[in-house]
C-alpha cells in the first residue's frame, strides 16, 4: 500500500511530467522509425494476461500507475507510424499533444463565456474562419460538436426544428395521422455511398431509417444529380416532404466529393435544408489547389450547414470536428435548438452551449486554432497536397504490379482502394469471374483472409471495404504527412504478397 503524504499539486505534477516526458518521447521515436511494428497485437484473451486491468481498492501511486501507462504505450497502436493506414485519421503532431495536454490543464468547458472566455472566442473565431474559406461569408461560422457523426446529428434536428418549428412542442406526427400538420413523411436524400451517420441522425430523430432515400452514384463515387431531382418528385408525388439534402464531400470508402454547386440549386428548388458531410473531405478546403484548381468543394459556400473534422485529414488529436454555417453562425443552432435552461444560460449570445444537444462542452476548437497559428493556413494546405500527391502515386504502383487490380482508377481522393489475387489463385479467379456472384464471395474471403494477416503481423494496420454489390476490397488511407510512397506503400505490395504465399488456399474456402 502506498500511502498518500501531502503534496501540492504543483509539486506532484513536476515529477510526473518529467518521468512522462522521457516515456513519450520514445514513443514518439519508436512511431518513426522504419524497423519498429505499427501495434504488437495481441487477442483480448492475450493482453489480460500482459496488461493490468484490476481496479484496486487502494491507490497505486505514481510507482504503479507508470507501470500501467508504460503498459499502456507498449501495447498500444502507435499511430505516429506511418504505416498506420487503417482509419481516416493519422497520428497528430507535436503541436497536437501540446493543444491537448493544454486542454487537460484548464479543463475548461465550453458552454458557457464566463467559464471559458479565450476557448470560446477560439471557437466563434476559427468557425468563422473556416466559414469565409468555405465562401459563405462573413455572417458564418460555428459550433463544435463531439465528432462528424455528432455534427451531422445537430444538422439535421436544426434543419428540421427551422423548417418545422412546431416539431419542437408538439413532435412529429405527419400527415395524413395529423390533417393538420404543414408537414408530410419527412424525407432524406443522400447518396448511396454516404456515411452511416446520416442514417443515425433519421434513427435519433424518430423518423426512421425508411425515411432515408439513397440516390445512386456515379464511376467517382459522386452523387448522381439528375436521379436525385426525379426521386424528389416521387417523393412529392407520394405525399411526402423532402427536407433534408446531404452531399457528401470526401466519401467514406472511396473518397468521392458530390457536385454541390448543382444540387444547392435543387435544394433551392425544393426548400431543402442542404448539408454537406465534409467530415473527411471538408478540410481539403487548406489546400489552395484544391480551392482553385480541382474544384472539389466548388459550391460549399451555398450549404445551409457543412461538418468538417479536422481531426482526420489535419492531424489535430480526436475528437476535433465543427458544423458551420452561414446563417449568423453558431446564433443559428441557438435560435433553432435552444430551451429555457435559465440556471446556465443568462442570455449571452456568446454561450456556445446553447446551440448544442449537450450541456458541458470540450473545448475542442482550441486544438485546431493551435494547429492553425502553428502551420497556417498554408501549412495544413500543403499537408494535404502531399497527401494528395501520395495517393495518385501509390495508385501508380498499384496498376503497375502484377495481381493487383484498382477498383477505382485513378483514386478519387486520398484513399487508395484494391483487390490482389495471388498467383497461386490466378486461374480459380480467372474462373470465379465468369460468374459475378461467385466472384464476389471468393474475392471477399481472399481480401479478409489476406487483410487479418497483415494486420497481425504488425507492421501495417490497413483496412477492407464493402461497396455496392462488389467484392470487398483493401482500402488505404494516405493521411500520414511522413508517409514514403517507396518505403511505406511499396512494402505494403510486399507484405500482402507475403501473405498471399504464406496462406493454405486449399483449405481457405
Ligand atoms: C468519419 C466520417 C464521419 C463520422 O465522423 P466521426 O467523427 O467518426 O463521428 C461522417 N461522415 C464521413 C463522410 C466520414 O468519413
Amino acid at each position: 500500500m502506498v500511502t498518500q503524504k501531502f503534496v501540492d499539486s504543483a509539486t506532484e505534477l513536476d515529477g510526473m511530467l518529467q518521468r512522462m516526458h522521457d516515456l513519450v518521447i520514445q514513443h514518439v521515436r519508436e512511431g518513426q522509425d522504419a524497423e519498429h511494428a505499427v501495434v504488437n497485437y495481441l487477442p483480448p484473451e492475450e493482453l489480460y494476461k500482459v496488461v493490468d486491468f484490476a481496479l484496486p481498492d487502494q491507490g497505486a501511486g505514481v510507482e504503479g500507475t507508470f507501470e500501467l501507462i508504460k503498459s499502456t504505450l507498449d501495447n498500444s497502436v502507435n499511430s505516429w507510424n506511418p504505416r498506420f493506414m487503417d482509419k481516416l485519421y493519422a497520428g497528430t503532431n507535436p503541436i497536437g499533444v501540446i493543444s491537448e495536454f493544454l486542454l487537460g490543464v484548464l479543463n475548461g468547458n465550453c458552454h458557457v463565456y464566463h467559464v471559458s472566455p479565450v476557448l470560446s472566442l477560439m471557437e466563434i473565431e476559427v468557425t468563422k474562419a473556416v466559414g469565409k474559406l468555405l465562401g459563405m461569408g462573413d455572417a458564418s461560422g460555428g459550433l463544435f460538436c463531439p465528432g462528424g457523426s455528432a455534427s451531422n446529428l445537430l444538422a439535421m434536428v436544426t434543419a428540421r426544428n427551422k423548417l418545422y418549428p412546431s416539431i419542437k412542442t408538439k413532435g412529429y406526427i405527419p400527415r395524413p395521422f395529423n390533417p393538420e400538420a404543414e408537414y408530410g413523411k419527412l424525407k432524406v436524400f443522400t447518396s448511396a455511398h454516404c456515411h452511416y451517420s446520416i442514417d443515425k441522425a433519421a434513427l435519433v430523430l424518430g423518423l426512421g431509417t425508411d425515411s432515408i432515400v439513397k440516390v445512386p452514384t456515379d464511376e467517382r463515387s459522386r452523387m448522381r444529380v439528375d436521379v436525385l431531382e426525379r426521386l424528389i418528385n416521387e417523393s412529392i408525388a407520394r405525399g411526402e416532404t423532402p427536407f433534408f439534402i446531404n452531399a457528401t464531400a470526401g466519401t467514406t470508402v472511396m473518397g468521392g466529393f458530390d457536385p454541390i454547386r448543382s444540387i444547392s440549386s435543387i435544394a433551392k428548388k425544393y426548400n431543402c435544408w442542404l448539408h454537406v458531410d465534409g467530415s473527411w473531405g471538408g478540410s481539403a478546403i487548406f489546400s489552395q489547389n484544391v480551392r482553385e484548381n480541382l474544384g472539389w468543394l466548388d459550391g460549399a459556400g451555398l450549404a445551409d450547414t457543412f461538418t468538417l473534422n479536422p481531426h482526420k485529414l489535419l492531424g489535430v488529436p480526436l475528437q476535433c470536428s465543427m458544423l458551420v454555417t452561414p446563417h449568423q453562425g453558431h446564433l443559428l443552432f441557438a435560435n433553432a435548438n435552444n430551451l429555457q435552461a435559465d440556471y446556465l444560460f443568462h442570455g449571452n449570445p456568446y454561450d456556445l452551449g446553447a446551440g448544442t444537444i449537450g450541456c458541458g462542452r470540450r473545448p475542442d476548437a482550441l486544438k485546431i486554432f493551435l494547429a492553425w497559428k502553428f502551420y497556417g493556413k498554408d501549412g495544413l494546405g500543403a499537408r494535404i497536397d502531399r497527401a494528395i500527391k501520395a495517393a495518385a502515386d501509390f495508385t501508380d504502383i498499384v496498376r503497375e504490379r502484377p495481381g493487383f487490380e484498382l477498383v477505382a482508377d485513378p483514386s478519387a481522393f486520398c484513399q487508395v482502394c484494391f483487390w490482389y489475387v495471388p498467383p497461386s489463385l490466378k486461374d480459380e479467379a480467372a474462373e470465379w469471374k465468369k460468374d459475378p456472384e461467385v466472384f464476389k464471395v471468393k474475392m471477399t474471403r481472399v481480401v479478409h483472409l489476406l487483410h487479418e494477416r497483415v494486420n497481425h503481423g504488425g507492421d501495417f494496420l490497413v483496412d477492407h471495404a464493402p461497396l455496392d454489390n462488389l467484392a470487398h476490397f483493401f482500402r488505404i488511407v494516405i493521411n500520414a504527412p511522413t508517409v514514403n510512397v517507396h518505403r511505406d506503400l511499396a512494402k505494403l505490395l510486399d507484405t500482402i504478397e507475403d501473405a498471399g504465399r504464406e496462406i493454405d488456399w486449399k483449405n481457405a474456402f
